[in-house]
């Protein structure tokens, strides 16, 4: 096998629509006065972190967003020099690397302010902290009853100084959901106690949906994800463009005879002769079993369905009368521009969101290609 052979799987990511997307979000944000972190975490949602930050940084944003330690670290050993936030670990993560590389760790509890100030003491230095109140997602942030203690133990620690107070919406991606209001005015509360003690850190709340839909809570920064690699999270139309897209190529085509079915469990039978073009891609390169019988693929300028189940590697396309020769391009999704599916599509169809779909295609079996402009 030589490298320059087309890849079973692959997903082509294409850097001037982070650059598009990242100047559309940028500039909404910039409108209330706000800067943007772009969210890289999971490998920047299955497209890359590195390339994506680089990109998103090149288009206006000014923080990169990051799950873990791990994660950010991984970011300053590429070369970026942006502020990073890091917000998610273990309870017994060694939080020093990260400390000692500048990134910013959010804190929800008194014991994780303590783990980060020691991390920070070991070091040597003063630990950039987001205090995280939770305002109704129930997830991480520290619960209100507990706020004014943690704002006053982080106030008194000389080893963290409190870079931000911070917080994540439950159902912004749904306009109008009496909550996102309800989180807004907990957070505006926290915020106050935060003031109050004397301290004047940072303000964010917003993810990609609350940047597309509510300016009034862009605050200081917004953190944007999914809208950046161009999925729309919101039910109002965006000029968003969708980033990846997931192509194969024929790898045998053949004829068969009426009434012969396909794949495991001979769940698909043909009524009349057609041709199959075999697809060597399957459910361990990220095309979910679920889609079987329910897919379509984009091969020589049209959608065509997928006959039966989708194997582990592989999955079987009805051609009808035609006969791609083998090496044509298989497209799995991408932009649906030219009416090829789209990750929306399959999310729809099984019941999951576009996250999942594109996230998935984190994993060795699919290579990467970048494309467009910010390539380097
Ligand atoms: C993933 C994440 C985001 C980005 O959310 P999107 O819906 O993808 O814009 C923002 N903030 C936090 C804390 C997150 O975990």
């Amino acid at each position: 096998m030589s490298d320059t052979a087309t890849p079973r799987a692959e997903a082509v990511i294409d850097l001037g629509s982070i650059r598009h997307n990242v100047a559309l979000l940028a500039g909404r944000a910039a409108g209330s006065g706000a800067a943007t972190m772009a969210v890289v975490k999971a490998d920047g949602y299955g497209h890359g972190a590195v390339p994506v930050a680089r990109a998103a940084l090149d288009a206006g944003a000014t923080w990169l967003g990051a799950c873990s330690a791990a994660e950010a670290i991984a970011l300053r050993e590429a070369g970026i020099d942006a502020r990073i936030l890091s917000w998610l670990d273990t309870a017994d993560t060694d939080l020093a690397p990260a400390i000692a590389a500048g990134v910013d760790v959010s804190v929800s509890s008194a014991a994780e302010l303590a783990r980060v100030a020691a991390a920070a003491g070991r070091v040597g230095g003063v630990a950039e902290v987001h205090l995280k109140i939770d305002t109704g997602l129930s997830r991480n942030g520290c619960p209100p009853a507990l706020w004014p203690d943690l704002v006053a133990a982080a106030a008194a620690e000389p080893r963290v100084r409190i870079a931000a107070v911070w917080s994540h919406l439950a159902c912004a991606d749904e306009p109008g959901h009496p909550s996102i209001d309800a989180q807004a005015a907990r957070f505006a509360e926290a915020y106050a106690t935060a003031t109050a003690a004397g301290l004047s850190p940072l303000r964010h709340l917003a993810n990609s949906a609350a940047t597309l839909t509510r300016p009034d809570l862009h605050l200081d920064l917004v953190r944007v994800g999914i809208a950046m690699y161009g999925l729309n999270p919101v039910p109002q139309k965006e000029d968003l463009r969708p980033v990846m897209t997931f192509r194969s190529a024929v790898a045998l085509c053949k004829r068969i005879a009426a009434g012969e079915s396909v794949s495991y469990g001979h769940t698909w039978t043909a009524d009349v002769a057609t041709t199959l073009a075999l697809v060597p891609v399957g459910y361990a390169d990220g095309v979910p079993r679920t889609l079987s019988g329910r897919m379509d693929v984009w091969l020589g300028g049209r959608r065509r369905p997928v006959a039966g189940r989708v194997c582990m590697d592989q999955l079987v396309v009805d051609c009808g009368g035609d006969e791609p020769e083998p090496g044509s391009e298989v497209v799995l999704f991408g932009t649906g521009a030219a009416g090829e599916p789209t990750a929306r599509e399959w999310a729809d169809t099984i019941g999951t969101i576009d996250y999942e779909i594109v996230t998935g295609m984190f994993r060795p079996r699919v290579r990467r290609r970048y494309v467009g402009e910010g390539v380097r």
